[in-house]
């Protein structure tokens, strides 16, 4: 019935956000509340996700990840920025130029190769909006993990691509991006970020 449908959407937006404990089943992918600077689930270490956890449960995490990055038109997210602590990020890199193959899920990424040539880049974050600042990163990473469905995976990434992957990296290690800053740098940044919080 109509008149049902339209409540149950009204009372899925009213439902708190998945925590770690588990995700409730749902339908469709929806976008999820990110999680900004000060949150403790950002600076912890994020769990890996166990061979027998190749499931639907993580399926809609990836899904509703998707969809949430692709809301805040971000180009990467990771699972502790919408408060679950596990080992898995998702990335878009295709405004860069590329296809459809720069952008995936990634679960349980390790590195195994980065260039010695270092690639200085702008760089924001979605649980630090509104802020920017020049990262130095190596200008190319191989990665290794899987897919969401537990098939090995190895991608190798320069420019946005490869910056996102670091970046996203970062996140599952409790690492943000102002941590690559100088002191300095680092400090103008947050008072520039407390200020536009104010607002
Ligand atoms: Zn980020």
């Amino acid at each position: 019935m109509a008149d049902n449908s339209v409540s149950d959407d009204a009372m899925a937006d009213d439902l708190t956000p998945p925590t770690r404990t588990g995700l409730r089943r749902r339908r469709a992918a929806e976008r999820l509340p990110v999680r900004l600077l000060g949150d403790p689930v950002l600076r912890e270490k994020a769990a890996p996700i166990a061979a027998d956890a190749f499931d639907d449960e993580l399926r809609h995490l990836v899904d509703d990840m998707f969809v949430t990055m692709d809301a805040e038109e971000g180009a990467g997210l990771a699972a502790p920025q919408v408060g679950i602590s596990k080992r898995v990020f998702v990335v878009d890199a295709r405004r860069d130029g590329g296809g459809k193959e720069s952008r995936f899920a990634l679960v349980n990424p390790r590195v195994v190769e980065v260039s010695d040539e270092i690639d200085a880049g702008p760089e924001g974050c979605l649980s630090i909006p509104g802020v920017s600042d020049v990262v130095r990163r190596p200008a190319q990473v191989t990665m290794e993990g899987h897919d969401v469905d537990g098939n090995p995976v190895r991608v190798t990434g320069s420019g946005l691509l490869g910056r996102a992957l670091l970046h996203e990296l970062d996140h599952l290690d409790g690492i943000l991006f102002v941590d690559h800053l100088s002191p300095l740098k680092r400090r103008m940044l947050l008072k520039k970020y407390r200020k536009l919080q104010e607002e």
